[in-house]
């Protein structure tokens, strides 16, 4: 096998045959806490690879601009070559994770609005929360730039909310990543699936995403299975 272009904590990157698009593969491996927890789930990236895929069709179709080219098999996706920007865009619907422990707040409040953060991706300083004049400062983006990722992300957390919605299932936050093509346009990159979202069933809030992993409280293959099947019946 070729030798990966890159290799990140769940998936590889791989050059092709053209130069501007890449192959993304999905691994088996769960991490959590910047790397502190890793452990591997027979069968983990074929399931994030199904339910990404799913969601980007539907926010291209949505007309969301993404990395997408298209689903190779089931573990690996065809993609626009893209510089990924060096940012961790997050949205947050209720409470929950970072957000409860940094500020002392309970989990499970619904927010009035909408969270728009940013962290530096940047594991040795452990991904900080950053705000616009901090990306601007450190050039990881121009002041344009972030106010066109605040504009698609809340878009894009719209899209997401009412298509879990149909699934009974709450979309509590999210983590997305942002790439540049060479031509300069930014695309939705990187992955959404319930290692990078928080969902919580409507009626009883059981957690169906990486928590289960994170706390313990669950089996991950059987959680992001039973994600998949709810959007696939309804
Ligand atoms: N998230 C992610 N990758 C990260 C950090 C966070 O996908 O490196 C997602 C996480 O799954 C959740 C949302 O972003 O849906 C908000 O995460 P939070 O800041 O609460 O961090 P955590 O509690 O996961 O450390």
């Amino acid at each position: 096998m070729a030798q990966p272009l890159y290799e990140g904590k769940a998936k590889q990157v791989f050059a092709t045959d053209k130069s501007d698009e890449y192959i993304i593969h999905y691994k088996d491996d769960a991490t959590a806490g910047n790397g502190a927890k890793h452990d591997q789930f027979a069968g983990k990236g074929v399931l994030n690879n199904t339910i990404s895929c799913i969601i980007f069709e539907m926010l291209e179709a949505a007309g969301i601009k993404t990395h997408m080219i298209e689903k190779v098999n089931e573990r690996d996706i065809r993609v626009k070559k893209v510089t990924i920007l060096p940012l961790e865009v997050i949205v947050r619907n209720i409470t929950a994770g970072s957000f409860c422990k940094r500020l002392g707040v309970e989990e499970g409040i619904v927010l009035d609005e909408p969270i728009f953060e940013m962290s530096y991706k940047n594991d040795d300083y452990g991904d900080p929360l950053i705000n616009d004049d901090h990306a601007v400062a450190l050039k990881l983006a121009t002041r344009d730039e972030i106010n066109f990722l605040r504009e698609e992300t809340l878009k894009i957390n719209a899209l997401l909310k009412e298509f879990f919605l149909k699934f009974n299932l709450k979309l509590v936050d999210f983590k997305i990543e942002f790439g540049k093509t060479d031509d300069g346009i930014i695309v939705l990159a990187d992955e959404i699936s319930p290692d990078t979202c928080r969902l919580w069933d409507v009626e009883t809030n059981q957690k169906y995403d990486k928590d289960v992993f994170r706390q313990d409280i669950g089996d991950l293959i059987e959680t992001y299975k039973a994600v998949l099947e709810r959007m696939q019946t309804k």
